[in-house]
C-alpha cells in the first residue's frame, strides 16, 4: 500500500526513509521538495538517485484534495472548492492585499457548534479534516499561485527574507499569512490542526512566523489553554456579544464556556501571544448586537485584556434571518470602541461576487448530526 507523504512531518519522513535504507537527511530534502517546491512527482526530485526516486514512487504518493472548482473574484480574491470524499467539500480562499497575501483555510467538513448566524453551522457536521487535507489547502494554493505568477499573472508576491526584490531567482511567496477562519472549529480538531500549523512554521516547509499564522475560535477554553502550551500562534476569538445572555444565543458554546472564563483564558494566552494581544472578532448584525450601548458594554468587558477588535459586517445568505448592520451603525460602533481606548477595525468584505467572504464558505457537508432535518422539522412546526 502506498502512503501519502503530504502529511508526514520530519520525524515520520525520517522513519519512512529509514525503512527504505536511506539516511535521515533525506527527510529534510523530501520536505523541501514537497512543501517548498510544491512537487508531487518523485521523478522531479533531481538531487536524488534514480534508484531512490523509483523506490519512492513505488511506496508513496503526494496527494492533496482534488479541486472541484477554482473561482477568481474581480478584486483578485480566489476560492477553491476541494473534494474531501464521501460527498463532502471544503473551501479555501486567497485574499491578496498590497502588503500581504492571506490564505483562509478550513479545519473541518462542516461544524458542530451551531452559531446561529453561520452558514457552515447550519449545514451540520461530518468530520474532522486530516493533516494532509488541512496542509493540502496551503500546498495547493501555493502551487496554483506560483503557477499563475510564472505565467505572468497578477499575483502580488512577497519576497522571502532570503531574496532581495528584483533579484533573479528570489523566491516567489504569494502567501505571507494563513488564517484558520474557513469552515469548522479548529480547536475541536486540535491534534490535526496543530500538526498542520507545525508545517506552516517549519523552515523546511512554509517558514511562516507565528505572528503570521492565526487560529480563530468560537471560544473552546481548554483548547485555548492547550494551544498556549503547545503551539502559541496568533489567536482570534469570535466574541460577537457583550454579555452571556446574547452570546448564549449567537454562539451556543458560550453556555459551556461563558464569557468570564473565555476572557480569563484570553488573558492567559496573551502572555505567550506572538503579537502580545488577542484579536476579538465581532460580527455586525443589524438590531441584534450593534447598538451604542452594546459597544460601550463591549469596551467595558474587554478593558483588562490586551486586544484589538475586528468588526465583521455580516454577510447574508439565502434563508437566514439576520441582516448586516448599516455602514453608519458599524462606524458608530467602532468610534465608541476607539473613544474607550480600544483599537478597532472594520473588516473589508472581499470576494463577495464569488461567495468567498466570511461566513459564505458553504462547501458541501453530508450532515451526520441530523441537524438539517431537525431544523427543517422545527421550521415546519412553527
Ligand atoms: N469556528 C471558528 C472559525 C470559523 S468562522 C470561529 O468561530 O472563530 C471565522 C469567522 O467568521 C468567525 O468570527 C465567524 O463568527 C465569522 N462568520 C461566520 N459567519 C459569518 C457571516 N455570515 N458573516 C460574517 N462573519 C461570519
Amino acid at each position: 500500500m502506498t502512503v501519502n507523504l503530504l502529511g508526514y512531518d520530519a520525524r515520520r519522513l525520517q522513519d519512512f526513509c529509514a525503512g527504505l535504507g536511506e539516511k535521515p537527511f533525506r527527510a529534510k530534502q523530501l520536505m523541501r521538495w514537497i512543501h517548498h517546491a510544491g512537487v508531487d512527482e518523485f521523478s522531479a526530485m533531481t538531487d536524488m538517485s534514480k534508484g531512490l526516486r523509483d523506490a519512492l514512487a513505488r511506496e508513496a504518493v503526494i496527494v492533496a484534495p482534488q479541486v472541484l472548482r477554482d473561482d477568481s473574484a474581480a478584486d483578485g480574491t480566489r476560492k477553491w472548492l476541494l473534494d474531501v470524499g464521501t460527498g463532502n467539500a471544503i473551501e479555501a480562499v486567497f485574499i491578496p492585499e498590497a502588503s500581504r497575501g492571506t490564505l483562509c483555510i478550513s479545519s473541518q467538513a462542516g461544524c458542530a457548534l451551531e452559531c446561529s448566524f453561520c452558514s457552515t453551522g447550519r449545514q451540520g457536521f461530518n468530520r474532522n479534516l486530516t493533516v494532509e487535507e488541512i496542509i493540502g489547502q496551503l500546498w495547493l494554493a501555493a502551487r496554483a499561485l506560483r503557477a499563475c505568477a510564472a505565467q505572468g499573472g497578477e499575483v502580488r508576491t512577497v519576497q522571502s527574507a532570503a531574496g532581495s526584490p528584483g533579484r533573479e531567482g528570489a523566491e516567489v511567496r504569494p502567501i505571507s499569512n494563513v488564517v484558520m477562519m474557513g469552515m469548522g472549529e479548529p480547536l475541536a480538531n486540535f491534534d490535526n490542526v496543530v500538526a498542520a500549523i507545525r508545517f506552516m512554521l517549519d523552515d523546511h516547509a512554509y517558514g511562516l512566523s507565528r505572528r503570521r499564522v492565526t487560529l480563530s475560535t468560537a471560544g473552546l477554553v481548554p483548547g485555548i489553554d492547550r494551544l498556549r502550551e503547545e503551539c502559541p500562534v496568533s489567536l482570534a476569538v469570535s466574541l460577537h456579544a457583550p454579555n452571556d445572555a446574547l452570546r448564549d444565543d449567537l454562539v451556543p458554546i458560550n453556555r459551556k464556556y461563558p464569557i468570564a472564563e473565555l476572557l480569563a483564558a484570553c488573558r492567559r494566552y496573551v502572555e505567550v501571544a506572538p503579537r502580545g494581544y488577542v484579536m476579538f472578532e465581532y460580527v455586525m448584525l443589524a438590531g441584534v448586537n450593534d447598538s451604542v450601548a452594546q459597544a460601550r458594554a463591549l469596551a467595558a468587558l474587554v478593558k483588562d485584556v490586551p486586544c484589538k477588535v475586528n468588526l465583521i459586517p455580516f454577510n447574508p445568505y439565502a434563508g437566514i434571518r439576520y441582516q448586516r448592520s448599516s455602514a453608519g451603525a458599524i462606524d458608530c460602533f467602532r468610534d465608541v470602541l476607539m473613544q474607550a481606548g480600544l483599537i478597532a477595525t472594520v473588516r473589508k468584505t472581499r470576494g463577495d461576487d464569488i461567495d468567498a467572504a466570511c461566513g459564505q464558505l458553504a462547501g458541501r457537508v453530508r450532515d451526520r448530526t441530523r441537524r438539517v432535518t431537525r431544523r427543517q422539522q422545527e421550521e415546519l412546526a412553527q
